[in-house]
């Protein structure tokens, strides 16, 4: 613990800033405007924060850095920093108070639902959060509006009020959205992609990888930036590198490639490094200066102003029963396959697991229409999915899990927030990446040994659930299609033994 003890005679009327590790950044609501004269600095560092699920290695390394960092050059810049290590938040603030004789302490609102809980009740001045281009208050007052809140509308919504890629008071090139552009099968070609800063480690980091030994995954290897300086240098190397080719083949999948044409801003967006606003900027100013097609930018520029600020939204206005929410019963445990590398011979889920493995991190699609598809149709419990996403994903977080995984990748949520669930075959997977031509099962199958396990719990997975979901309009044509299989009873025989090969590891 690096406590300083003052005595009382040497209390100045500071106050305190308290920062959790989400909020690393200069500029956040509770310190743009403080100086090291009239406030010290808090950060508490959880003893137990890494106990509680298979953490892996890279991410317990990017937040105990990140955190170790800001407070170093907060420290440069002469604040007095008290970082200490405690139980949890309450204690760590008490602990605070108590040694620095303190009265008033001031947060910004907190990333997650319990946290703000927690600071509530602690006699913290709370500052609004300015870490999301729409605060949650004004997300939820958008939804007075609706009856179903849409991400495309939310998404027109923001462009227009943030002016963002508007040419007056219409979208620029004519349309909202270029996403018919923007599936590109993997190109199979042998092409180099994009290459990316690989970070030295320092002291600080040198002393977090002593420690690692007991997490998932492989060491870190500088891929994933713990400062804002390193933030902006992978900034700088997207958009004028990787940010042309990135719409094309954003849903693309290739075993080899982790990462493609992918920002890798995601881990740096989450923790505080950049701020949304500067990089949908930066991106906005490629198209201006004609470095980049409108189909990539538009399609980037959605992820983060439409998505990302609309699953946050969503995650404040619902929680906390929507973390519950298990609408199709599933209660699978997390297989073999999801846990360790080379635990399945599908070799889609295990070039994504060598993906997660190495960087932690696999694309929107791998956890889409890999991961999640995978656990939708399996029926593996959402909750357990949400902490297994959490904890092995560098920019996993409670708030983008949660709808991530209950309203968009499982279903969990009945339909709050996807029209139908995103159950898929290997024929997806087979247009869509390289995986199936190196893979023991054939896509095309639904029954037999080698009948892809995609393509035989797709159709189990409507089967299982015809009675809860064939009334969703958006399913008339699969239920059609269920309806006329002449051979549903031989995928309900192969999907019972795909299902126990999972269990086993050894599908
Ligand atoms: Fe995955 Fe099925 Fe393709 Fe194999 S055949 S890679 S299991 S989709």
């Amino acid at each position: 613990m690096q406590t300083i003890h003052v005595s009382s005679a040497q209390q100045s009327p500071k106050s305190t800033v308290l920062i959790m590790g989400d909020q690393i950044n200069r500029g956040i609501a509770s310190l743009a405007e403080k100086t090291p004269d009239d406030t010290r600095i808090l950060f508490i560092e959880l003893a137990t924060k890494f106990s509680d699920k298979q953490w892996h290695k890279q991410k317990v390394h990017l937040l105990l850095s990140a955190l170790k960092h800001f407070a170093q050059e907060l420290r440069e810049e002469g604040f007095e920093v008290d970082y200490r290590i405690a139980k949890n938040l309450s204690e760590g603030v008490k602990a605070h108070k108590k040694d620095f004789d303190v009265s008033h302490v001031i947060a910004m609102e907190p990333m997650n639902w319990n946290g703000k809980e927690i600071l509530e009740n602690l006699d913290i001045e709370l500052v609004r959060n300015n870490q999301f281009l729409c605060h949650y208050e004004d997300f939820a007052e958008w939804t007075t509006t609706k009856t179903k809140f849409k991400m495309e509308d939310f998404y027109r919504w923001q462009r227009k009020r943030l002016d963002i890629l508007m040419d007056g008071s219409t979208p620029c090139e004519g349309k909202w959205n270029f996403d018919h552009d923007n599936r590109e099968r993997p190109p199979r070609d042998g092409r180099e992609w994009p290459s990316i800063t690989l970070f030295e480690h320092d002291d600080i980091d040198n002393d977090i990888l002593q420690n690692l030994d007991d997490f998932w995954g492989a060491y870190p290897k500088g891929v994933w930036p713990v400062t804002r300086e390193q933030a902006l240098i992978r900034l700088d190397e997207f958009v004028n590198g990787a940010l042309k080719p990135f719409g094309p083949y954003e849903d693309a999948m290739l075993g080899k490639e982790w990462k493609l044409a992918h920002s890798v801003l995601s881990s740096s967006l989450n923790i505080g490094l950049l701020h949304p606003m500067e990089v949908v900027r930066a991106v906005e100013q490629a198209y201006t200066d004609g470095e980049a097609p409108i189909n990539s930018v538009e399609g980037f520029i959605r992820q983060v102003i439409g998505w990302r600020e609309y699953v946050w939204g969503l995650y404040w206005l619902w929680m906390p029963e929507y973390k519950s929410e298990n609408f199709l019963e599933a209660n699978r445990d997390i297989p073999p396959a999801f846990r360790e590398q080379g635990s399945t011979e599908m070799s889609c889920i295990r070039g994504a697991m060598d993906h997660l493995h190495e960087y932690a991190y696999t694309h929107h699609i791998e956890r889409l229409m890999l991961f999640g598809n995978l656990s939708l149709t399996t029926g593996i419990n959402p909750q357990e999915l949400t902490d297994w996403m959490w904890s092995r994903f560098i920019d996993g977080a409670e708030w983008v899990m949660i709808p991530n995984v209950i309203g968009m990748a499982t279903f969990a949520d009945g339909g709050k927030m996807a029209t139908k669930p995103y159950a898929s075959g290997g024929a997806y997977v087979n247009r869509m990446s390289d995986y199936c031509s190196g893979c023991i099962y054939d896509p095309k199958k639904r029954t037999g040994d080698n009948a892809c396990p995609f393509t035989t719990l797709y159709w189990d997975f409507l089967d299982r659930n015809e009675n809860r979901l064939s009334g969703n309009p958006r399913m008339g044509q699969q239920f059609g299609g269920l309806r006329r299989l002449a051979d549903r009873s031989d995928v309900k025989v192969r999907a019972a033994e795909v299902l126990t090969k999972l269990d086993e590891g050894t599908l």
